[in-house]
């Protein structure tokens, strides 16, 4: 465990973060100080983009009110990208996962990006 802050804790074994630090390779569709986004390894929609804070926030739970308006910031990202991808004006869906029973897998912060399809409500 790499302790960089007293919120900023990396860990070794954090899949999102070692892609963050580069160790692992992803295909990144936009970049800056705050946030990454990259295609999702197993896109569940034809378009499908993961969204990260570059910090390690564990969950949506773990995030706090200091982390306002990063995730205003990511969510923003997510319609600007969406307009990118040009699914904004069929639409999309943005999902964050969160623990256990909202299905996460991959415990660093993260939204869902998807489109080019249609989904279904609620989902299973
Ligand atoms: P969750 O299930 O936590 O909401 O979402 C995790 C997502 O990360 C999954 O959709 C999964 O396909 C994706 N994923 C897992 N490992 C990798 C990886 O090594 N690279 C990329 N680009 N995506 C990954
Ligand atoms: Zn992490």
């Amino acid at each position: 465990m790499i302790k960089i802050c007293e919120k900023q804790v990396m860990t070794v074994d954090c899949l999102f973060c070692r892609i963050v630090a580069g160790e692992i390779p992803a295909k990144k569709v936009y970049e800056d100080d705050e946030l990454l986004a990259f295609h999702d390894i197993g896109p569940k929609a034809p378009v499908h983009v993961l969204i990260i804070p570059k910090v390690h926030i564990r969950s949506l739970n773990e995030s706090t009110d200091a982390d306002t308006v990063l995730l205003g910031k990511l969510l923003r990202k997510a319609a600007s990208l969406a307009e990118e991808l040009q699914i904004a004006g069929p639409g999309y869906r943005v999902a964050i996962n969160t623990n256990e029973d909202g299905g996460q897998s991959v415990f660093h912060l993260h939204a869902h990006l998807m489109g080019k399809r249609k989904f279904l409500w609620p989902p299973g």
